[in-house]
Formats: C-alpha cells, structure tokens, sequence
C-alpha cells in the first residue's frame, strides 16, 4: 500500500445544504479537503469555511427558489443564503467568479475523511489575491 494516492483518486461526492432543508446540493471533491478560512468583513461575520470548485463539480439538487443574493462592493461576488433560515451554504465568489464556494461548515460530515485550514488574508484582498488563485 503506498500512502501517497493522487487526490483524484480520492474524490467523493459530499452532500450539503442550509439548515432547514431547503437548499440541497452535492459538490465532487477530495475527501481530504483543503479549505480557506477568509478574515474580509462577511466571512468574519458568516464564519464560512470555503472549499472552491468548479461550477460543473457543483450540482444544485432543489433549493434554488429559496435563495435570496445579497452583493456589495464590485458586486463581483454572488452571497446566497437561504432565506427561510439564513444559512449561506455556497455561493459565487469574487476570486473565482466562475466557480463556487462551498461553505464546509454546511457538508454533511460523513464523507469528510479531513478539514486542512489555510488562511486567505480577505481584509487586503487586492494584494493576496494571486496566491489564492493557484494556476
Ligand atoms: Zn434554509
């Protein structure tokens, strides 16, 4: 057994949704997850957890009646929550416009095998921005 898999080889499809029930989605990714922990003024204040993938590893299962998009700033970013129970599940991020942030903190856990963390300094965001976005 070698302990060195290709992550590719470790993908599952992780469910995850708000908290009533109404927004239900499956998202195709490592059971190892790399997630970003963002400190800008609406991660802070959501205590989101980003995993970023791209829009055809997302799928929407129900839900998207529900939401209710809030943006500010260059109006890049797309903050959808549901609006029954507030719960921002995922969402059109800024650094990657074309993709999804899917919030961790609303997966199911049972197909998390682990959460590593690493840290996006948001609140200078024109500055970091390209060591975020990996090539
Ligand atoms: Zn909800």
């Amino acid at each position: 057994m070698t302990k060195k898999m290709d992550k590719s080889l470790n993908t599952v499809t992780h469910s995850g949704g708000c908290h009533c029930g109404a927004v239900a989605f499956t998202v195709k990714a490592p059971a190892d997850i790399v997630a970003t922990n963002c400190n800008c003024s609406i991660c802070k204040a959501t205590g989101l957890l980003h995993l970023f993938v791209s829009k055809d590893e997302f799928q929407l299962l129900h839900g998207g009646e529900a939401l209710t998009t809030y943006s500010f700033n260059t109006h890049t970013a797309k903050h959808m929550f549901c609006s029954t129970c507030g719960v921002k599940s995922f969402y059109v991020p800024r650094s990657h416009p074309d993709g999804i942030s899917v919030n961790v903190n609303a997966l199911d856990k049972s197909t998390i095998q682990s959460i590593t963390i690493t840290d996006f300094d948001g609140q200078n965001w024109e500055n970091n921005i390209n060591k975020l976005r990996k090539p």
